[in-house]
């Protein structure tokens, strides 16, 4: 109800009409009034009333008529009957016509007011209950919407989450932790988890969550290891859940597959392992050449000092290469790395390169081939990461080559590629070896490698280099028939 309660008096007896108004204006209430059922009608309809009062026997339009008419619009006014007829028939009439009370003419003041007050009331209690009902609804609406939301916000969580309760039944889930954990079927809320997860070491970690020492704000996070096919690492964090009165409710659990990250971890470790070993074996070389040079340890032959000056000076040398490919290899390795990628005409990068190794052929007598067309169809390359390339290939092709022997260069357009082979007549990588020559620090052990020099990072940076052209290399090779390795790389244009 607003502040000022409208009544309105229907009534043909212009005395009761008056007499009502007045009464009801001293108590401080608004009123209208109208003189037959009709009027009555068109003043409810143009305003608000809380209570009207309604003489039963009017000309134009009777007091039941009016009633009737007024219900149809207004479910919740109050309405009082005025009569002069006041038997239970009329009265019972009256209510049946949705009156809420009566009063018999002729009345007091003090009588119409007790009459009207209740009726009042009853409307203020009818107006309170609907306005609670009207809030809880909202309030109902609000969780609603509160509930789908969380819901949606928990399915789209790319962790897997598991919300368990005391009795160790599953009560919620999400399609991450479904695919994580691989359950199949419909999940039923409150199925039992030691039924429905396969995975025992989940289990075992989840219990631990329920452990009376886990307190509310610790986090029992363990790793494991899903069972094969998956083998997959999965980081589950288990917390306590408590409800507002801070009763205990259960526990939630996220998953985190950690698989990539793990592996990652694996191959920096290996790596760096084999760098450490890779720069102790040259470093301690030198050392114990420097203090038996220090100690006069190896005699007083000057000769042999200065040999073995000579092989410190190699392995630093070496030492110095390894460090360079290193460098190398990181700054491909890195995302940052900015390459100047222009239309190349490698003919003439690989001319050059092999000419450079022109007097390191010469010395093991190696006949050098170049198979190249005339018109060469350009790429998109950086020059100085295709220089690497071609000088790496070209060296091995020298270095794990035979006396006498041939080195090859093949270059052809095939397709939207460009194919280019640097074949060999040297050692051969045995079968074994072959799949890991792209690999780091990969070199193979044999009696003919033994003295030759190497890093084994060549081969992985020529393949980073390949990669990051968007091209493709592969290598065929025979035991003691030699080697070849052939780069495709993706046509640029036409020259010419
Ligand atoms: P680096 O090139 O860094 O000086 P490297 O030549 O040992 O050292 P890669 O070029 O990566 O390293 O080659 C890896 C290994 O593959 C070599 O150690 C060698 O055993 C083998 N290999 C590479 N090319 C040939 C080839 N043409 N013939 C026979 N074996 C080869
Ligand atoms: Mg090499």
């Amino acid at each position: 109800m607003g502040e000022t309660i409208n009544i309105l008096v229907v009534d043909d007896e212009k005395g009761i009409r008056e007499g009502c108004r007045r009464i009801l204006a001293s108590e401080g209430y608004s009123v209208d009034v109208g003189v037959n059922g009709k009027e009555g009608l068109e003043l409810a309809k143009a305003k608000q009333y809380d209570l009207i009062l309604v003489d039963l026997m009017m000309p134009v339009m009777g007091g039941i008529e009016l009633m009737e008419e007024l219900r149809r619009f207004d479910s919740e006014v109050i309405m009082i009957v005025v009569t002069g007829f006041a038997t239970i028939e009329t009265a019972v009439d009256a209510m049946r016509h949705g009156a809420y009370d009566y009063i018999p003419k002729p009345f007091t003041p003090d009588q119409l007011l007790v009459v009207v007050n209740r009726g009042l009331e009853k409307r203020r209690l009818s107006q309170q209950t609907l306005r609670l009902m009207e809030e809880r609804d909202q309030k109902l609406l609000e969780v609603a919407n509160e509930k789908s939301k969380l819901h949606t916000i928990v399915i789209s969580i790319a962790d897997g989450i598991l919300v368990i309760n005391r009795e160790h039944q599953l009560v919620l889930w999400n399609p991450a932790a479904i695919k994580m954990l691989g359950l199949r079927g419909g999940l039923e809320a409150g199925s039992e988890i030691n039924r429905i997860i396969p995975q025992k070491d989940l289990v075992g970690v989840i219990d631990k969550g329920f452990s009376p020492d886990s307190s509310q704000y610790t986090v029992i996070s363990e790793e494991i290891i899903l069972p094969p096919p998956d083998k997959k690492t999965i980081m589950v964090n288990v917390s306590r859940v408590r409800d507002e009165a801070g009763r205990d409710f259960g526990v939630v659990a996220t998953l985190n597959d950690i698989t990539t990250l793990k592996e990652i971890n694996e191959i920096k470790s290996q790596f760096v392992t084999m760098v450490t070993h890779e720069l102790r074996a040259p470093l301690s070389a030198i050392e114990g050449y420097l203090s038996a040079y220090l100690t006069g340890a190896a005699g007083s032959d000057p000769k042999m000092y200065q040999q073995m000056m000579e092989r410190a000076r190699q392995r630093a040398h070496s030492l110095l290469e390894l460090i360079n490919d290193l460098l190398q290899y990181s700054r491909l390795e890195s995302k940052s790395v900015t390459r100047k990628k222009e239309h190349l005409d490698i003919s003439e990068i690989i001319v050059n390169t092999v000419e450079l190794f022109k007097v390191q052929g010469s010395a093991k007598d190696i006949r050098f081939e170049l198979n190249i067309p005339d018109s060469f169809p350009l790429i998109e390359a950086d020059r100085s990461e295709m220089e690497q390339l071609f000088t790496n290939l070209i060296s091995n092709a020298i270095k794990y080559n035979v006396k006498n022997g041939r080195m090859i260069v093949d270059a052809r357009p095939e397709g939207h590629f460009l194919h280019i082979s640097v074949s060999d007549t040297g050692i051969g990588i045995d079968e074994e070896s072959l799949p890991c020559v792209f690999d780091e620090f990969y070199r193979v052990c044999g009696p003919e490698t033994r003295y030759v020099t190497g890093t084994g990072l060549g081969l992985s940076i020529v393949k980073k280099i390949v990669e990051s052209h968007f091209g493709q290399i592969k290598v065929e090779s025979e035991l003691g028939k030699g080697t070849t390795f052939t780069v495709m790389l993706p046509i640029k244009q036409n020259k010419g």
